[in-house]
């Protein structure tokens, strides 16, 4: 088995970007320009790692590389002024007139026999290139080289999307702080920049709400099934063991700690479906008496959803809307949107009452106006909403921005509508579908997205002018966690496939090849592993 991986590294190694045989170069994603030149440049106890102009609210840069630095090359590093030394540095600047082209993300990266230099207009551009650096080591680790060499190359990266995402549910099964932080981490070295966190569901309400704390003690428990598809409703006798949540404390450390890896975090709070853990909670909120609890599986459709005709729900949401708002910094809060069964609503008379004081032309246009309701509340409060793309049709006055799981036609209903558009189509982004042959991976959710599937993601939607394709922020990934409930298994369902996304909302089209971009993905499957790492 060795053996053979071994043959299969030294039959990959032509296909990569380098040509140096030993030491490819196998960045992912790939970058821009990259350019291999003869040579390795050497990493040792000696190597002085030094900044330049990284000051201000940028010093973080320094303690996130530091921490990387030792992490990647088990080497503290020497830190010292760069300019007092020509050789054997690795010198990080920033140099804010330092190329345009570059934008806010990117950077150039030139690893010489003698010296390293990083330079960007930005810290979170040269946190990339130090991310790129890491990933140069690769096949020197897995070569297990007692030495740390850097192949010799010149490079130019930006990326192509400003909106590079991961979600990750942790309603459907709970996933704890330390977990959340190694999501965070792989985010960071793919160089995504957006952590949409699904924080609410049926079945089970992950985070803190001083005004309602029946969310968290009631909302975040359920009893513990030994599978998914156990259906039958919670039984009296069933103790409420399974879940958990994050405390506002908590919040705020794992704010912090993706804002040093430069990304932003959305958390979602679902309206007006998917919500039996509220209405466990709080009963009064929904249109009808019947007994809501926690949801144990998946029941479809789901039955529940909160009452629009009544004025206490809509001062629910903005309540709790207001927490998380002052919570997280990022102007963005998603709030759900989709799969709203409104049967409820049908015969409900508090909701037909509404319908009737706001003329509105039935159930999904009640949606529409609590929608809308929510949205004006988060501009008042100073955020913008995102909404699933349920709501997206050609009569739409909406203008929040439209996140679209069902596929390109409703990304371009709403780019021409104005409305700017992130991507994560069934079809390609949900990586809780499985990614081989069902019948030898273990259960998943139906619906197949193999890691050549996921490579061919363009969040570019066909068909739009070119003013309509600057409303295509860009695209993510989405882990649903039904039969995901253990953090190995979270590993094995993003794991690679987070590679291929990452290529496919940085790297420019024609530099997007799927058999090379294979061949480089088997070193990183490597590495991950070689991390511990349960990579598929
Ligand atoms: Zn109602």
């Amino acid at each position: 088995m060795k053996h053979t991986s071994l043959f299969l590294l030294c039959s990959l190694v032509l296909l990569c970007c380098g040509c140096h045989k030993s030491n490819p170069i196998v960045i992912i994603p790939n970058p821009v320009e990259c350019t291999p030149k003869a040579g390795h440049f050497t990493l040792n106890q000696e190597t002085f790692l030094c900044f330049e102009n990284v000051e201000g609210e940028d010093s973080h840069l320094m303690r996130t590389i530091r921490n990387l630095y030792q992490e990647s090359f088990n080497i503290t590093p020497n830190l010292g002024d760069g300019s007092s030394r020509r050789s054997n540095r690795i010198l990080l600047e920033i140099n804010k007139k330092w190329d345009d082209k570059l934008g806010n993300e990117g950077y150039t990266l030139t690893v010489r026999r003698r010296s390293v230099t990083a330079r960007a207009n930005t810290a979170q551009g040269l946190f990339y290139a130090f991310q790129t650096l890491r990933q140069m080591r690769i096949p020197d680790l897995l070569a297990e080289s007692k030495s740390i060499t850097l192949p010799c190359a010149r490079i130019t990266d930006y990326p192509r999307f400003a909106y590079r995402g991961a979600h990750l549910d942790v309603s459907r099964h709970f996933f704890d702080t330390a977990f959340v932080k190694e999501y965070i981490d792989l985010m960071a070295a793919y160089k995504l920049n957006k952590f949409h966190w699904h924080l609410t569901d049926d079945h089970g309400w992950r985070i803190q709400i001083d005004q309602f704390p029946a969310l968290t003690s009631v909302g975040a428990w359920r009893p513990e099934r030994k599978t998914w598809d156990t259906l039958h409703p919670v039984q009296p006798d069933e103790a409420m063991t399974y879940g958990g949540f994050f405390t506002k404390e908590q919040v705020r450390d794992i704010i912090q700690y993706a804002a040093e890896r430069h990304i932003d975090i959305i958390p979602e709070i679902e309206i007006p479906g998917h919500c039996s853990a509220i209405l466990a909670a709080y009963p009064q909120f929904a249109c009808d008496d019947y007994p809501y609890t926690v949801a144990v599986g998946p029941y479809w459709p789901p039955k529940a959803i909160m009452c629009a005709g009544n004025d206490e729900v809509l001062e629910f949401y903005k309540k709790v809307l207001n927490e998380v708002a002052e919570l997280f910094p990022y102007p963005y809060i998603h709030i759900g949107g989709d799969e709203a069964f409104n049967d409820n609503w049908q015969v409900c008379p508090k909701c037909q009452q509404r319908i009737a004081d706001k003329h509105l032309d039935g159930e999904m246009a009640l949606q529409q106006w609590l929608m809308d309701q929510i949205d004006q509340h988060l501009k008042q409060i100073g955020k913008k909403a995102i909404i699933w793309d349920d709501i997206v049709s050609d009569d739409m006055v909406n203008k929040s921005t439209i996140m679209c799981w069902q596929g390109p036609e409703a990304a371009k209903t709403a780019a021409k509508h104005g409305n700017d558009i992130i991507l994560c189509p069934t079809s390609h982004c949900y990586f809780n579908f499985y990614q081989e042959d069902p019948s030898k991976e273990p259960l998943a959710m139906t619906g197949l997205i193999t890691l050549e599937k996921a490579y061919t993601f363009d969040p570019l939607p066909e068909g739009l002018d070119k003013e309509q394709q600057k409303h295509i922020l860009g695209g993510q990934c989405n882990l649903w966690t039904e039969f995901i409930n253990t953090p190995e298994q979270a590993e094995y369902m993003l794991l690679p496939r987070l590679c291929a996304l990452s290529e496919c909302v940085w790297t420019p089209t024609d530099r997007k090849e799927w058999r090379n971009f294979s061949a480089r993905t088997e070193y990183h499957r490597q590495m991950l592993k070689k991390l511990g790492l349960n990579c598929r």
